[in-house]
């Protein structure tokens, strides 16, 4: 056996299957701008999750999410339609249908989840070759800022989330890594190093160094 061949890890590596990236942060982090600088990496797409939330004026049905009747919920999760779902806030629920996995097996595109810390923690036992990563802001005083710079939100609500963000934070132990979002020009540098760093793995190369040794003819 050469020197080379011991560096590679013993054992015999699975086909790469695409990447299944989740991503969750607490609202004011602003993990939905650093999913978007993901999505515009080619080779990936973006998983549409159903909700029972009532529709947003500027959201478009399919395009954020399925908006769905809590009886539709409910019959998707009898059915086993769900990698993970989650009631968020405990309000409305959430969920990530199955049928975006399958796509991107098959598409050979990356997955990209936008949800939140109950969903991650259930796609990293279902799935624990899914990446995990956090999107997190620079201080609880600039969350709060941000927050309040909406204007979209009663006191009420901002306590509610400050709070809901303290109890997100504490999860940090299931995330693969995490991104502090205080520039976000550079935060998105770091998202997309780590998905770039990811792709370049021996296990997702494997078969194409295989094909690139082949082609030098021989076995060794
Ligand atoms: P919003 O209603 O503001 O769009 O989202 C509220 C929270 O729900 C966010 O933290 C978002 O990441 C999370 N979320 C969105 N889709 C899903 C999903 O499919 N599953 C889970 N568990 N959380 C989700």
């Amino acid at each position: 056996m050469t020197a080379e061949k011991e560096l590679v890890p013993s054992g015999v590596l699975p086909p790469a299957s695409p990447l299944v990236l989740v991503v969750s942060g607490p609202s004011g982090s602003g993990k939905s701008t650093l999913v978007q600088r993901i999505l515009e990496l080619p080779g990936t797409m973006a998983s549409t999750s159903c909700t029972t939330r009532p529709r947003r004026a500027t959201e478009a049905s399919g395009k954020c999410y399925d908006f769905v009747t809590e009886a539709q919920f409910d019959e998707m999760v009898r059915n086993g339609d769900f990698l993970e779902y989650a009631r968020v806030f405990g309000k409305h629920a959430y969920g990530t249908p199955k049928k975006w996995l399958d796509e991107s097996r098959k598409t050979g595109l990356d997955l990209v989840l936008e949800i939140d810390v109950q969903g991650a923690l259930q796609v990293k036992k279902k799935l624990p070759e899914s990446v995990a990563i956090f999107i997190l802001p620079p201080s609880r005083e600039e969350l709060e800022r941000r927050l309040r710079s909406r204007g979209t939100d009663s006191e009420e609500e901002i306590t509610r989330r400050l709070a809901k963000a303290r109890d997100e934070i504490s999860a940090f132990r299931a995330y693969d890594y995490c991104v502090v979002n205080e520039d976000v020009a550079l935060a998105g540098r770091e998202a997309i190093a780590i998905v770039t760093a990811l792709r370049c793995t021996i296990a997702r190369r494997q078969a194409r160094v295989e094909t690139l040794l082949a082609s030098f003819g021989g076995k060794d």
